[in-house]
């Protein structure tokens, strides 16, 4: 018997060590869970910019995912960075075959303006990897991109989480509140029909990473048999504490804190 759990990683890799696939890792052992990776692509990025990106063939992607999972066994994984619509379609086709919950992030751009996800790939990530998803967690601008809806407050939120939930089968949809009006960051949880508001400061630091470390935090906890509703609070707190505990490393938008 395994002793320790494991969550999985498909992910881009961040060279700064902000985002990405070093973040999920850091927060998954903060956890206390082994962390397991698929790589779809590599970065060349530090706190300003995003200066290459190089993806890796979607066969391979689905390679890394199919060896961990039949030798090692995985409790629960995420998805970030996917970056085109092969390896969309390969990640789908893969994970399909094995019945771990699936936390999607529905990554498309970096805070420093960077494309994380290619425009015409928005289409595939609605077709073929939320249907799969166990929770969905697009911050304001990814869910204004998945609904066509302007959000501005909590009840635009609540709406946009419902919609994305009915439309593509999504178990859960969290809208996250960092990028919503307010004095608080409120995240939305739509989940079995009913809505949970999830409330903390909105803190002044480091914000370089914060989806990536949130999607990851979630992950290990569900990894660890938390409900998805505890899994998300905790790593709520998690967050808002890493971002102002954060490294102020670099000229651009500092890294969270992923060992707070
Ligand atoms: N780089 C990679 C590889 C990522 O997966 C992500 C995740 O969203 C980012 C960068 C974006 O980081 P942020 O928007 O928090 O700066």
């Amino acid at each position: 018997m395994r002793l320790v759990r494991t969550a999985l990683t498909i992910a881009g890799s961040d060279s700064g060590g902000g985002a990405g696939i070093e973040a999920d890792l850091k927060t998954f052992t903060a956890f206390g869970v082994h962390g397991l990776v698929a790589i779809t692509s590599v970065t060349a990025q530090n706190t300003q910019t995003v200066t290459a990106i190089h993806d890796i063939p979607p066969e391979v992607v689905s390679e890394q995912i199919r060896v961990v999972a039949e030798d090692i066994g995985v409790d629960a994984a995420k998805t970030g960075m996917l970056s085109n619509a092969e390896i969309i379609k390969a990640v789908a086709k893969t994970v399909k075959n094995y019945d771990f919950p699936l936390v999607v992030d529905p990554v498309m751009i970096a805070k420093s303006g960077a494309p994380l996800l290619r425009e015409d790939a928005v289409d595939a990530l609605i077709k073929y990897i939320l249907p799969l998803a166990t929770l969905v967690t697009p911050n304001r601008f990814e869910a204004e991109k998945l609904t066509g809806m302007e959000i501005r407050n909590v009840n635009d939120a609540k709406l946009a989480a419902k919609k994305i939930a009915e439309e593509t089968g999504a178990k859960a949809v969290i809208v996250k509140g960092g990028h919503l009006e307010g004095k608080e960051a409120i995240d939305v949880l739509y989940h079995n029909g009913a809505y949970k508001l999830y409330r903390a400061p909105k803190v002044d630091g480091c914000t370089h990473g914060t989806g990536c470390s949130f999607s990851a935090a979630i992950t290990a906890n569900l990894a660890k048999g938390l409900s998805l509703e505890d899994a998300v609070s905790v790593a709520k707190e998690f967050i808002t504490l890493g971002i102002s505990t954060g490294h102020k490393i670099g000229h651009g938008h500092c890294p969270v804190n992923q060992s707070a």
